[in-house]
């Protein structure tokens, strides 16, 4: 039974809000509260007051600007899962939000939350990462904008201030010829966080071509999702196929820092890490290729 001892305002503002969370020591705002209010039960988060973002218009929705995909902080994973703009410029985002959780879960879990709240296991910051994804911060006095990779600092730490909001986050196109898939293990099929998660982005010189650019990012194996460096140097200019995507994933277990936990043992995790590497690239491969999804 959650204790309520703090205040509660919803403004229909993003001024307002950002009013509030500036003015007030202890302020947290709350979006979907699939996490933060457990996180309140838990006495994790001890908030004075939450500040709801669920009336700020501005906030939600998937939209197409000057060529980006534009989705603010407050969009669903059953909206992004169902979007059709999304489904088809940033496949491995579909993926991650169609198997977040349960429908009840992805009705009100947010894509903003998952990504502030930043659990190594947030299954849509390695889609936003291999995409390029922009974040745009927004405070009472600043407004900046900062690459995904750059987002993450640690398991429950961004580079948000606490009284910072996401405003939205951007996708550059991506390149013709460029295929996206995300891949999970869990303990269950639903409703349990992931065990390790492999995001792969694959683009083809042509569609019968090298593979002109990649890149990998590991969910769930390491403080922050982890960009492969060494895994996407085995594959740039090279032939895409089992063997490439084979020695990618092998080189992709040397990027991997997973830990021991009650869900998975690391050496566990390193051979999770090497068997989702393959199956990501093969799917990202055969979307480059034009492949249905
Ligand atoms: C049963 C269950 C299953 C789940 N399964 C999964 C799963 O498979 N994969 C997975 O990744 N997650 C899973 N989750 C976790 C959770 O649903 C997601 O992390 C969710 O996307 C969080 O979004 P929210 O809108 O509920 O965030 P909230 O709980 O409202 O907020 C989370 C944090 O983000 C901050 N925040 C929210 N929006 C903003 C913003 N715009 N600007 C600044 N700060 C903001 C809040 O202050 C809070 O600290 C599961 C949760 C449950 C309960």
């Amino acid at each position: 039974m959650l204790a309520a001892n703090f205040d509660f305002l919803e403004p229909e503002t993003l001024d307002e809000a950002l009013d509030a969370l500036f003015e007030n020591d202890g302020a947290i705002p709350i979006a979907g509260g699939t996490d933060l209010i457990r996180d309140i039960d838990l006495g994790k988060k001890k908030p004075t007051l939450v500040v709801s973002l669920a009336r700020i218009g501005e906030l939600q929705g998937i939209r197409v600007e000057a060529g980006e995909m534009i989705i603010g902080p407050l969009t669903t994973m059953s909206a992004i899962a169902k979007s059709s703009e999304v489904k088809t410029r940033l496949a491995a985002l579909k993926e991650a939000a169609s198997r977040m959780g349960t429908p009840q879960v992805r009705n009100r879990a947010t894509f903003g939350g998952n990504l502030c709240n930043a659990r190594p296991a947030a299954d849509t910051a390695p889609p936003a990462i291999v995409a390029g994804g922009i974040m745009e911060l927004i405070g009472k006095d600043r407004s900046k904008t900062v690459p995904s990779h750059k987002f993450f600092l640690g398991p429950g730490k961004t580079v948000m201030r606490s009284s910072d909001l996401l405003r939205a986050i951007r996708f550059p196109r991506l390149p013709p010829n460029t295929g996206t898939a995300f891949v999970t293990m869990t303990n269950r099929k639903s409703a349990e966080i992931t065990v390790t998660s492999v995001t792969a982005r694959i683009t083809l010189e042509s569609l019968d071509g090298k593979i002109k650019d990649a890149s990998l990012c590991l969910g769930a194996v390491g403080p922050v999702p982890l960009t492969a460096p060494k895994a996407v140097s085995q594959l740039i200019g090279k032939s895409p196929g089992p063997e490439t995507f084979k020695k990618a994933a092998i080189a992709a277990i040397e990027d991997s820092k997973p830990i021991d936990d009650f869900r998975g043992t690391s050496q566990f995790r390193k051979w999770l890490v090497q068997s989702l590497t393959m199956r990501a690239l093969r799917s990202a491969f055969e979307r480059a290729r034009g492949g249905e999804f």
